[in-house]
């Protein structure tokens, strides 16, 4: 089965996923873009197992229809590099797109929070656009 890894940027926090993503998507919420410091996330779920090394610090954000989202980021250099929603579906991870370093990585099929989108972001043709975040 196809693998990719993740990494953050200085190399000590690595995930491994198996297989093609369950769905790609983008993200324009406010704590997105700040988490990341982009002005969109971009992620990818993926089905378990995974494998995960290296130490991560934890960050647990409640979304807005109270999902409690466990963000993983790298405690030396910050990148953010995966993170789980808590109590449904464990068993999948949801990876920053840009830590997998590819561009030739699929393409997102959702983007959502449209309503924060900055006004120069260009979606790509035929994504599936939410104004906030769908239940
Ligand atoms: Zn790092
Ligand atoms: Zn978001």
């Amino acid at each position: 089965m196809n693998s990719r890894t993740a990494s953050c940027c200085c190399g000590q926090l690595h995930i491994t996923v198996h297989g093609e993503p369950l769905g790609v998507g983008i993200c324009h919420c406010l704590a997105c873009q700040q988490r990341t410091g982009s002005v969109f996330a971009a992620l990818a779920a993926f089905a378990g197992p995974y494998e995960v090394s290296g130490a991560a610090t934890e960050f647990v954000r409640t979304g807005d229809h109270g999902s409690r989202f466990r963000f993983r980021f790298c405690p030396l250099c910050g990148s953010t590099v995966f993170h789980t929603e808590e109590g449904r579906d464990e068993s999948s991870v949801s990876v920053a797109v840009g830590a997998f370093a590819d561009p030739g990585f699929p393409s997102p099929q959702d983007s959502v929070y449209d309503c924060r989108r900055h006004s120069w972001v260009q979606l790509p043709a035929g994504i599936a656009v939410s104004a906030k975040d769908p239940p």
